[in-house]
């Protein structure tokens, strides 16, 4: 099947919002092997948004359109596709009391536009939205279909995986899609890329599609299949093949976020973890905190920035300090040592680095990051020499710390 994109909203045009629908949806796509070839931005008027549906649906068996779809006077979406279809709109029953429903929950009151949100082309299939207001839906004529998805990503993203993808495997091949996400920390993307060339390349159920985070990469498996069972038989082998390629590289077969493993198995293992930050004044702690339940494993984080609070928090001695300087191994082995005898965890991490741009010289430069791991067993400390800019250093010595973190855990 071919599909297309196209983003609706003047915003976009102005440079006001990023499109990143389109980018989601294309990486989806991409992910699924859904043919791609044109992507639209137009903005809120009715006559253009007319002229780019039309010629989307000349090249696309379905056109994906986001946005547009809320209860004020510019967002015209649905009522141009159905002119396009030659569609009344109707009220749908069910999503006006969903809508009732929640403004009657959310304690607000609705006024007559918001009426407009329950009101769909006549016969539409209806794409309900737990996450907002504007329900979307798929109009579909002559063998081709028009998807409407409201703006807000997290309305448009759950409604594309859940009801959309589904939609476009059934027409394909009244099966499913399945998948799986491989998430790799440690080897570059390139590096990725070029050891699984010969597995990517020879894939065509499952595929195998590449995307980099920040500092990460991510791969995601998409089987075509009947069952969800068929799929994971079909994905299985390889991820298997994946992990004998990139080793202890990949540290989640089930997209977990490097904190979530680590939680997991903290959890599991029924061990306590503390953090003793500088470089990255609490990143490692709030990312840890984001997750739900961490108050099972983890006790406390300071940050300690200057060589005073270092010593006074910590303990780290003021030779040390003096002798070495504040980034250096034996400060970020002191600082472990110290965070853990103070807060009686069975782990602590710690960090110290030069995030620049400024502090760097020759001998210390920007991005040298040292991370100490102190246990009943002792303490170790490890040298980074990370590159970029200050929040990307920052970023890259929390995903260090915590894969050192997992790697001890695995042991
Ligand atoms: P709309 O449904 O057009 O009123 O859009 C509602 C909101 O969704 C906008 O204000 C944006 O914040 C967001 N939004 C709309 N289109 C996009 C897009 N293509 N990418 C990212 N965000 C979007
Ligand atoms: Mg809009």
């Amino acid at each position: 099947m071919t599909a297309e994109i196209v983003a609706v909203g003047t915003e976009l045009l102005m440079g006001q919002i990023l499109n990143t629908n389109a980018h989601f949806i294309a990486q989806r796509l991409a992910g699924a092997g859904v043919n791609h070839y044109f992507q639209t931005v137009v903005g809120d008027n009715p006559a253009r948004l007319t002229q780019t549906l039309a010629l989307a649906l000349t090249r696309a068996e379905i056109v994906i359109v986001t946005g547009g779809l809320g209860p004020t006077g510019d967002d015209l979406t649905k009522e141009t596709a159905a002119a396009l279809f030659h569609r009344e709109l109707r009220y749908d029953a069910e999503s006006l009391k969903a809508l009732e429903d929640r403004f009657f929950r959310m304690g607000r009151e609705m006024t007559p536009n918001n009426l407009k949100q329950a009101m769909f082309p006549e016969g539409a299939i209806i794409l309900k939205n737990d996450n907002g207001t504007a329900p979307g839906c798929i109009l579909e004529q002559n063998g081709r279909a028009i998807a409407l998805l409201p703006g807000p990503p997290r309305e448009m993203q759950p409604m594309f995986e859940e009801q959309v993808l589904p939609y476009i495997a059934k027409k394909e091949s009244g099966g499913i899609f399945y998948s799986r996400v491989a998430r790799i920390f440690g080897v570059g993307e390139s590096a990725v890329e070029f050891r699984l060339k010969e597995l990517i390349e020879s894939q065509n159920n499952p595929t195998i599609a590449p995307y980099a985070l920040t500092g990460e990469v991510t791969l995601r498996i998409t089987a075509r299949c009947k069952t969800e069972t068929e799929g994971e038989a079909l994905i299985a082998p390889v991820l298997d093949e994946i992990t004998a390629i990139l080793g202890d590289a990949v540290y989640s077969t089930s997209n977990e976020a490097l904190h979530e493993v680590c939680g997991r198995l903290l959890t599991e293992k029924g061990i306590t973890l503390s953090v003793a930050e500088s470089c990255t004044g609490g990143l490692i702690a709030s990312t840890i905190v984001s997750m739900p339940g961490s108050s099972a494993f983890f006790t406390e984080g300071v940050v300690t920035y200057s060589n005073g609070a270092k010593e006074r928090r910590l303990d780290v001695s003021e030779e040390t300090l003096a002798r070495f300087g504040a980034v250096s191994r034996e400060t970020a082995l002191e600082m472990a040592y110290g965070m853990r005898e103070s807060a009686k965890s069975d782990v602590a991490l710690s960090v110290t680095g030069i995030a620049g741009p400024d502090g760097g010289s020759a001998e210390k430069p920007v991005g040298l990051v040292y991370i100490g791991v102190a246990e009943a067993s002792g303490a170790t400390a490890h040298e980074l020499r990370l590159s970029g800019g200050r929040e990307r250093i920052r970023h890259m010595a929390m995903l260090h710390a915590l894969d050192l973190l997992r790697r001890k855990l695995k042991e």
